[in-house]
C-alpha cells in the first residue's frame, strides 16, 4: 500500500513513517531527508536548494515532483511506500496523482497528523537536544516561518484527498505509541 503522512513540521510524520517501515515493510520517502542528502553531498541541487531550505520556504514544485517521481521508478518501492513531506503544494498533489496513475500505482490512505500548533515548538526543541544534530532550519524563527508556509500552502490539499475519501485524521499530539497505533487501525480499515 502506498500512503501519505501529512502534517506540519514536527508533527512525528518521520517518526511514525520509520515504524511503519519496520512493522510492514513500506518504504519512508522523506523528501527532506531527500534534499539534506543533497546538501551534505554538495551536489548542484544540494548547492541550489540549501538556502531556500535554511529559510523555511519550499522548494519548487518542479524539482520536488521530478524527485519523487524518480524515487517511487526504484525497484523498492514496488512493496509500497510511505510519503513524507511530500506533496506539499497542491500542485504537487495533482501531479503526484497522474504520475501514480502513469505508473499503474495509486493511493491506499492519506493520514492526517492532527497537533497543536503551539506544543510544536516545543517537539522541536526536544527532536534537536535529543538528536544532538541540529538542523539549520530547527529554531525558533524558521519553524515559524515552516509552520506558516504549511498553512497557506499545504493545508489547502487537505480538502482535495477529503474529496477523493482518502484522507484520515488521527490524533498526532498522543504518545508516540498511541498514534502509532491509531494509524495501524486506520491502515487495517481501508
Ligand atoms: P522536512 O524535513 O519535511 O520538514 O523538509 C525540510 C525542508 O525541505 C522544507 O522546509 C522545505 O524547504 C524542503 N522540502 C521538503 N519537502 C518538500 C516539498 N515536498 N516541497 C517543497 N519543499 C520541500
Amino acid at each position: 500500500m502506498n500512503i501519505i503522512l501529512f502534517g506540519p513540521p514536527g508533527a512525528g510524520k518521520g517518526t511514525q513513517a520509520e515504524r511503519l517501515e519496520k512493522d510492514r515493510g513500506l518504504i519512508q520517502l522523506s523528501t527532506g531527508n531527500m534534499l539534506r542528502a543533497e546538501i551534505a553531498a554538495g551536489s548542484p541541487l544540494g548547492v541550489k536548494v540549501k538556502a531556500i531550505i535554511d529559510g523555511g520556504s519550499l522548494v519548487s514544485d518542479e524539482i520536488m515532483i521530478e524527485m519523487i517521481s524518480n524515487r517511487i521508478d526504484q525497484p523498492d518501492c514496488a512493496k509500497g511506500f510511505i510519503l513524507d513531506g511530500f506533496p506539499r503544494t497542491i500542485a504537487q498533489a495533482q501531479a503526484l496523482d497522474e504520475m501514480l496513475h502513469a505508473k499503474g500505482k495509486d493511493l491506499g490512505a492519506v493520514i492526517q497528523l492532527v497537533v497543536d500548533e503551539a506544543g510544536l515548538l516545543a517537539r522541536i526543541q526536544k527532536r534537536a537536544s535529543e538528536s544532538g544534530v541540529v538542523r539549520a532550519d530547527d529554531n525558533e524563527e524558521t519553524l515559524k516561518k515552516r509552520l506558516a508556509v504549511y498553512r497557506e500552502q499545504t493545508a489547502p490539499i487537505l480538502p482535495y484527498y477529503e474529496q477523493k475519501g482518502l484522507l484520515h485524521q488521527v490524533d498526532g499530539m498522543a504518545p508516540v505509541e498511541k498514534v502509532g497505533a491509531e494509524i495501524e487501525a486506520v491502515l487495517q480499515a481501508v
